[in-house]
């Protein structure tokens, strides 16, 4: 294609556009990236993340080579574990009931090191997540999974550092820049129709890389697929990922794939606005609910907080919360854990009554059947297997008897003042269903041949998770894939048709 502006154009400003964006460009690609939100609220769900990534490896000297000014006093102090791929291949098996497509899975799997390694190098700050994944208990924390370190800065710290290198590197970003559909010739794509301020334009480029995010912002479009009731839930990150890309993929004949009426969903203060406050970020998560109970409007217990570790569970409890009686829970917990509770239970803007006793605390829950609460809490009391030691940091199998709804770890009875209470509702993050991609980031068709020139990453493809995801994925995901794809779409931009 002779009157191409540029090799690649990227759709979309989040972790896996930009890191797209930066693997095409090292490969010599002239490359342009269309960012659909303004300036200021740029870099998708990514930016409101909390950075956290997860990687495959062998314990400090892997967490070294990505935290290299690590304290000696943090190396005595932690226990970073060991995370294999066989380990992080199994977890995503068992999260996605053994649904992950197993090609993509491997990519995913066994590019996270290197691709962590390849982000720190444009730029980017890690840390351990300390107080997040791993608490001090007897002067020592403990890792237990691939999830060890975050970016510094959070998501917005990751975002920033990804596109100063970008322009640092020549590529071109874009703005206010809605990309509407693609451009589909008779040897495959050859560009996109964008809208500036009402006005369409047509870009031309040899391939396009769409990363644009999920249909999570799409209320029409989450009660369609994900059901009656999603309509209801609130938008964690951005409001712009309203199922564009996924929607410009099928047009052009992509083939879709993956979960369609599942979505990542978490625990999210029932106060927050509507979509997220990039000011507060992550924070309105409130995912220490395994040191505690959840009751809903009638006062009941309703899921196991303790099922698995937070990283496991956190992603789909979200939805049980959706399914209560006005979509609301209450989180309980007495003062022999509040120093375990994530820095977000901290926040100014937080939905929160505390008290001395437990029926002061049960009349302080606005909404909830007060005499069934006092009675749940009492029951949960006698139910904990107190001669189980509690330990913050691993399944410890302190849970309860006989109650009809277990709690299988963590079980602490709640009986020492002061107590804190937490309202939370459901904050969706991103949707599972979208097209269908190779090992290559390629689009395929329905016949699952690759779409000449079209290439997808992050969170709109289709065929990675399913049900549930384990923590640190979402954009480890992207980052692999975004990279893989720009990579890719160089290639095929430089190899011509
Ligand atoms: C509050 C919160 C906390 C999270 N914490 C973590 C975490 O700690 N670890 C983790 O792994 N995951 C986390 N996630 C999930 C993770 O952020 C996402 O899975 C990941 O960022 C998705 O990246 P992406 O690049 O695919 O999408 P996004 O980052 O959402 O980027 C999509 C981009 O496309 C743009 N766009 C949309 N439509 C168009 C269009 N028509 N034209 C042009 N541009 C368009 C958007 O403006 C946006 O820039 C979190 C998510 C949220 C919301």
């Amino acid at each position: 294609m002779s009157n191409a502006s540029y090799d690649v154009i990227v759709v979309g400003a989040g972790n896996a556009a930009m890191c797209a964006a930066l693997a095409a460009r090292e490969q010599g690609a002239k490359v342009l990236v269309l960012e659909r939100a303004p300036y200021e609220q740029r870099g998708g769900n990514s930016a409101y993340s909390g950075g956290g990534m997860r990687i495959v490896h062998g314990g400090v000297e892997d967490i070294k080579k990505v935290v290299p000014d690590l304290s000696a006093e943090d190396i005595a102090a932690t226990d970073f574990g060991v995370y294999t791929a066989e380990q992080y291949f199994d977890d995503l098996g068992r999260i996605t009931e053994y649904r992950i497509d197993p090609d993509l899975a491997d990519v995913l799997v066994n590019r996270s090191t290197d691709t962590l390694e390849w982000i720190r190098q444009k730029g980017v700050k890690f840390a351990p997540m300390y107080g997040a994944k791993t608490f001090k208990h007897e002067g020592r924390y403990k890792f237990s999974t691939g999830s060890v370190v975050a970016v510094v800065g959070g998501g917005r710290g990751l975002i920033d550092a990804e596109i100063k290198a970008a322009e640092k590197l020549g590529i071109t970003m874009r703005y206010g820049t809605r990309v509407m559909s693609l451009l589909n010739g008779p040897d495959g794509i050859e560009g996109v129709r964008v809208v500036v301020k009402r006005v369409a334009e047509d870009i031309r480029a040899r391939a396009v890389v769409l990363a644009c995010g999920g249909f999570e912002a799409n209320r029409e479009w989450r009660t369609r697929y994900l059901g009656a009731g999603w309509d209801l839930a609130k938008v964690r990150g951005t409001r712009y990922n309203t199922g564009d890309g996924v929607r410009m993929a099928l047009e052009v004949g992509a083939q879709p794939h993956g979960n369609w009426s599942c979505a990542n969903a978490c625990e999210w203060d029932m106060n927050a606005p509507e979509y997220g406050d990039i000011a507060i970020g992550d924070a309105y998560s409130k995912h220490s609910y395994y040191f505690g109970i959840m009751v809903n409007a009638n006062g009941e217990r309703f899921l196991d907080e303790g099922a698995d570790v937070g990283n496991s569970t956190y992603a789909k409890y979200g939805r049980i919360i959706l399914a209560q009686p006005g979509q609301f829970a209450w989180q309980i917990f007495d003062s022999k854990v509040l120093h375990l509770l994530r820095s977000s239970y901290r926040i100014k803007k937080v939905t929160k009554v505390t008290a001395n006793t437990i029926e002061e605390l049960a009349g302080k829950l606005t909404g909830v059947n007060k005499e069934q609460a006092i009675k749940t809490i009492n029951e949960y009391n006698a139910a904990v297997k107190k001669d189980v030691v509690f330990h913050p940091n691993q399944k410890d199998g302190r849970g309860t008897v006989g109650l009809t709804m277990p709690k299988s770890n963590w079980a602490n009875t709640l009986d020492t003042p002061p107590y804190e209470a937490y309202g939370v509702t459901c904050g969706i993050t991103f949707t599972y269903g979208g097209p269908k991609i190779t090992p290559k980031a390629e689009v395929v068709d329905v016949e699952d041949q690759p779409i000449p020139g079209l290439y997808a990453a992050g969170e709109m493809v289709g065929g990675i998770f399913y049900f549930n995801i384990p923590g640190g994925c979402g954009l480890m995901n992207g980052a692999v894939f975004g990279r893989t794809a720009g990579e890719n779409a160089a290639q095929f931009a430089q190899s011509g048709r």
